[in-house]
């Protein structure tokens, strides 16, 4: 874990052809993803990352009734949070190498107001930790013990988030000191945007972080700009999968500065993979690494890409609720 690149394998097969671009192909998504663009009014719209279908849904009956995008994607971003089965995020989420579940969150608004909390431990629903930092407070993020006593002087409750079944992974982990990286069964973490029917756009991202993580690491999921990042004018992105490779790029701010200069979301996404995949070859070529993002932009147009297989997106538009599977740059 201290030293990440020494267990990379590294393939000269693999990386070679990387450099000829033979393993590693972008290919355009087809745009079955479009919102009705002949409507000039926003279309409320909820997308989160990974099969969180329920966040999304929930989300969208908070828009429907009324509520704001705000509200909507902390009301999302608190469905996995509470769910013991959930093994990134809040309770229930895999410790790190320690055996301590720490929490790391962000929430942005369409005024660009932001609040986040990193490295926080017992407390279920840091996005709302979050939140609180974000209304009540003229910081933006808070960290640890501090996070923790900020949360408990505003009435949230100190927890053990450790269920008998990730406590029991964690034991197996330790006698066989697997590989820590976040690979296709360790990575859940919810990002996800909202945009409610004045057209404005907010964001929220959460997570317990990369399973069996050193102790007092911090992942790319409070970090406003590389897990989540929202500009009202522009739309907004979220990011999931290893976040050392999503904080050097900082892909979900990358995202929107590329939707800003006229990249269709699809695009967008594509292009901040593309940038992980080209500086990272040696690392990405890991087996199982991956790293996926999502976007949403004014026009309620999304899109969704990821390094390789098996990231998909929930989404929530014009009545349906759905999942889709994101096309990916290595295969
Ligand atoms: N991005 C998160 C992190 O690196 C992990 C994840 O997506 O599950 O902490």
């Amino acid at each position: 874990m201290e030293n990440r690149r020494s267990f990379i394998k590294k393939s000269a097969f693999v990386l070679g052809a990387i450099g000829s671009g033979m393993a590693c192909t972008t290919e355009a998504q087809s745009d079955n993803n479009t919102a009705n663009l002949s409507s000039t009014q926003a279309i409320p719209t909820t997308i989160a990352t990974w099969d969180n279908q329920e966040a999304t849904a929930t989300a969208m009956q908070v828009l429907q009734n009324g509520g704001s995008a705000l509200d909507a994607v902390e009301a999302g971003a608190k469905i996995p949070e509470a769910n013991a089965e959930d093994t990134s995020v809040g309770y229930g989420g895999l410790p790190d190498a320690k055996g301590i579940v720490t929490l790391d969150a962000c929430i942005m608004d369409h005024l660009g107001n932001a609040g986040s909390v990193t490295f926080l431990q017992g407390i279920k629903h840091p996005i709302s930790v979050a939140r609180k930092v974000m209304e009540e407070t003229n910081h933006v993020m808070l960290s640890g013990q501090g996070a923790l006593e900020f949360a408990l002087r505003h009435g949230f409750e100190q927890e053990n988030l450790l269920v008998e079944t990730s406590k029991l992974a964690w034991e197996e982990w330790k006698m066989e000191q697997k590989s820590p990286l976040i690979g296709k069964d360790n990575h859940d973490t919810i990002g996800i945007l909202a945009m409610d029917a004045q057209g404005n756009i907010s964001g929220a991202c959460t997570t317990s972080g990369a399973a069996y993580k050193l102790h007092g690491r911090v992942g790319d999921s409070p970090i406003l700009g590389a897990g989540m990042f929202v500009d009202n004018e522009v739309g907004g992105a979220c990011a999931t999968g290893l976040g050392e490779l999503v904080m050097t790029t900082l892909g979900s701010f990358l995202i929107v500065e590329l939707m800003r200069n006229g990249a269709s979301p699809q695009q967008a996404c594509e292009e901040a993979i593309g940038r992980i995949v080209k500086r990272y070859k040696n690392w990405v070529t890991e087996d199982k690494l991956q790293v996926g993002y999502l976007a949403l932009n004014k026009k309620s147009e999304y899109g969704y890409y990821s390094i390789r297989k098996g990231y998909s997106v929930a989404v929530s538009q014009n009545g349906k609720n759905k999942n889709l599977d994101s096309k990916f740059a290595i295969r």
